[in-house]
Formats: structure tokens, sequence, C-alpha cells
């Protein structure tokens, strides 16, 4: 079975041979469920893989730089683009606006470059009806209280930020079965094995 994007447009090379379109793989986690550094795990192994920046009106957080975590906005214009159709998916979470640029994705795929998606679970949902080919997969902390311990060692959040994040990730946590596959983080150089391995087989 061939795993490549068969829902873009194929375009045609100058001989006039459809080029392939690349892949999209989709990874949604709770927050703290260690996705940030699987992510970046990923970008290290396959450095051809294109990491989709997310735009987001949430104020940047200690070390975080414009245009590498994210591209920080404010929310008169992502809601500007929300009229514009600028995003191929965007949220709401935890109270700030996060979106995916629609022109990225198509220019990328459309170049044959395979794509990372870091998203929610309602940013998937919209990608899926739009792509339905893209590769999900969704990183499960291995407990709620784990992650709990974790949120609070990371020291990046109020208790009350916290607080939202954890019911966010219960909510999340139920939604596991819409994803293709499921990767526990228990133990994070395993986790992150797992998800190379399964990005591998699909690109081979
Ligand atoms: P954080 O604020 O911790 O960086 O991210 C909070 C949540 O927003 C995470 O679950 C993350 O996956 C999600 N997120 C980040 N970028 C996007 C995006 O472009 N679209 C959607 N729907 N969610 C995103």
């Amino acid at each position: 079975m061939s795993h490549r994007q068969a829902q873009t447009t194929p375009n045609a090379s100058p001989g006039g041979r459809p080029e392939k379109s690349g892949l999209l793989f989709i990874l949604s986690a709770p927050s703290g469920a260690g996705k940030s550094t699987l992510c970046s795990a990923v970008r290290n192994r396959f450095p051809d893989v294109m990491y989709s920046i997310s735009f987001t009106t949430r104020a940047p957080r200690e070390g975080e730089c414009n245009g590498r975590h994210y591209f920080f906005i404010e929310k008169g214009e992502f809601e500007a683009g929300i009229e514009q159709g600028r995003w191929a998916e965007w949220a709401r979470v935890h109270g700030n606006y996060y979106g995916t640029s629609m022109d990225t994705l198509n220019k990328g795929l459309r170049m044959g470059r395979d794509i990372l998606l870091d998203i929610d679970v309602e940013g998937m949902r919209q990608i899926q009806e739009k792509f339905p080919d893209g590769i999900t997969i969704f990183i499960m902390p291995p407990s709620l209280d784990i992650l709990r311990r974790r949120l609070i060692s990371r020291g990046t959040e109020s208790p009350e930020a916290i607080a939202v994040r954890l019911k966010n990730a219960q909510k999340e946590m139920a939604q596991k079965d819409l994803y293709r596959h499921v990767i526990i983080n228990d133990t994070l150089p395993e986790a992150i094995d797992e998800l190379i391995n399964l990005i591998e087989t699909y690109r081979r």
C-alpha cells in the first residue's frame, strides 16, 4: 500500500510527469506529554522533513523565538486570517488561537516535502477533512498524575493554567482512538525510537 498523499492535486513537472506529493504527519499530545522533545528528535533525525511552524496569539515563553517555535501574532491578525481562509486549520487552545498556514502546507506538499504538524485534536480533525491521507499520531502520557507532575516541574505555567491544561489533556486523551497511531510516552528514549521508526516506515 502506498502511503503517499493522494489528495493534493499532482503537480506536473516540466516533462509532464506528475510529481509525488509529500507526506503529512500530524502529531498531537496533551501539554506536558513530551511532544516538544519528540518533535525535536524527529527534526534532528529527518532534517529534510519540513516542520510546520504554527501561528499563535499566545505570548512567547522564555527562550521561544518568533519564526522558530511559533509565529507570534496579534489576535486581530489571526481573526482576519480566519475571515480570509488563511488557515488550513485553527483552534482556540487554552484561551489562545493557534493555526497552520494553508499556503505553507500546499506549497510544501506540492514540492514533494514531507511535513510534520504539531497540532491539537481539534486541528487534527480539520486537517483530516482536507487531507484524509494524513498520518495521525497521538502521544499519550503514561498517566494524568505523571502529566500533572511534569507540568508542575516545567514551571512555565501558573497553577490555574496547569489546571486548564490538565482538563484539556483529559479531553484529548479520551479522543486518542481518532488517531491512526498511539505512542505511549512512558520512557522517553523508547517513545522517540517508536516515533522515528514509524516515520521511517512511511517514508521508505
Ligand atoms: P503550547 O502553548 O504548549 O505551545 O501549545 C498548546 C497546544 O496547542 C498544544 O496541544 C499544541 O499541539 C497546540 N498547537 C500548537 N500549534 C497549533 C496549531 O497550529 N493548530 C492547532 N490546532 N493546535 C496547535
